[in-house]
């Protein structure tokens, strides 16, 4: 059986483009994979993060992993910080990376951008981000388009470790969703839509109420004209939105466009906001009911304790391989 690794920071409550990139995908995955979904903490603290809210972001991501399907029997579900040997691999490829290759990658750029001291684990998140994977033997990641360039890192990574010291690593292939892979943000759909955007109007979050998601969506920036069309050069803003609009209602964008070429913008923001309220409400019912429950301890406890043994293995394999194992 293929394995299948991803993750979501806990840097803020998952967007609906976390969901629809990313969230949803590992729901169908995890029925034909050995699976890995991790809340990869010791990213989210490449950037500052409030403690108190990081935890309650953390056990919050847990229940909406599995409030939208993902099953602790089907997969293992984890945090990061709880199984050390990320941390430990995650050193060993930070000395294999080249400075020149971190400082290439978009996201450090972005969220480097306009700090003032930028956190040196920005640069060496991606080694952190291939060591989750390559722990496990990983042949699939899931993830949204973003990410795309962290993978190639990642496949580069597992090569030259196997080529230096000994051929023990899975190279990974990058599983992009269709056309969920790119929501934009509702204020700026040049930009990506995104969990820690500083602006709540620019995202709909995953616990969302419908009043909010509705008020949000009327907000959307559209663009210029009245043309219902799907056409992301010159009409940016629609586009995304018959996106969201078609991957919540499991229709292609073509439908969708056919559907509501005739409507309005505002009628179009509407049937929008319904249809991601349609997914989203009933998923919240259940999160509410894991956040206050031992049941999601349970199921955590019991991940953290299959991913330290299923991890030990590959870590011991690495570490002989560079040397670090004492000769007796
Ligand atoms: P942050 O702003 O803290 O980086 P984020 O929204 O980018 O948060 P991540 O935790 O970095 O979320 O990414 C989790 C997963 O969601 C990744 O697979 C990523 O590619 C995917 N993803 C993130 N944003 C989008 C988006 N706008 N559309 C589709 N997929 C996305
Ligand atoms: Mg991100």
């Amino acid at each position: 059986m293929k394995t299948v690794f991803s993750g979501v920071q806990p840097s803020g409550t998952p967007t609906i483009g976390n969901y629809l990139g990313a969230i949803k995908h590992f729901v169908d995955l995890q029925k034909d994979y050995r699976s890995f979904f991790c809340i990869v903490n010791q990213h989210a603290i490449t950037v500052p993060q409030n403690k108190q809210e990081l935890q309650h972001n953390t056990r919050s991501l847990a229940a909406l992993y599995i409030a939208s399907g993902l099953d602790p029997e089907k997969a293992t579900i984890f945090i990061q910080s709880e199984v050390p040997a990320h941390a430990q691999l995650g050193w060993m490829l930070q000395c294999i990376a080249y400075i020149g290759e971190l400082e290439r990658m978009t996201q450090f750029k972005d969220k480097a951008e306009g700090r003032s001291g930028v956190p040196g684990a920005l640069l060496t998140y991606p080694p952190l981000m291939a060591a989750d994977i390559l722990l496990y033997g990983t042949d699939i990641v899931p993830v949204g388009e973003d990410q795309k360039q962290h993978l190639e890192l990642t496949r580069t990574l597992a090569e030259r470790f196997n080529q230096q010291y000994n051929d023990i690593f899975t190279v990974p292939e990058t599983k992009i969703a269709g056309s969920g892979a790119r929501i934009m943000s509702l204020q700026n759909p040049e930009k990506k839509m995104s969990k820690s955007d500083s602006n709540q109007k620019a995202f709909i979050s995953m616990l969302d109420g419908e009043k909010t998601i509705m008020k949000k969506m009327k907000s959307a920036v559209t663009d210029s004209g009245r043309e219902i069309r799907y056409d992301p050069e010159s009409k940016p803003g629609v586009s995304n939105l018959l996106t969201i609009y078609a991957i919540s209602k499991n229709i292609s964008i073509k439908e969708a466009e056919q559907k509501l070429s005739s409507e309005s913008y505002g009628s179009l923001k509407e049937e929008t906001g319904a249809a991601v309220a349609d997914i989203l409400v009933p998923l919240q019912e259940r999160h509410a009911e894991l956040m206050n429950s031992s049941e999601l301890d349970d199921i955590l406890d019991k991940g953290a304790e299959t991913a330290r043994q299923a991890s030990s293995k590959m870590l011991a394999k690495a570490e002989r391989a560079m040397g670090l194992e004492r000769k007796k």
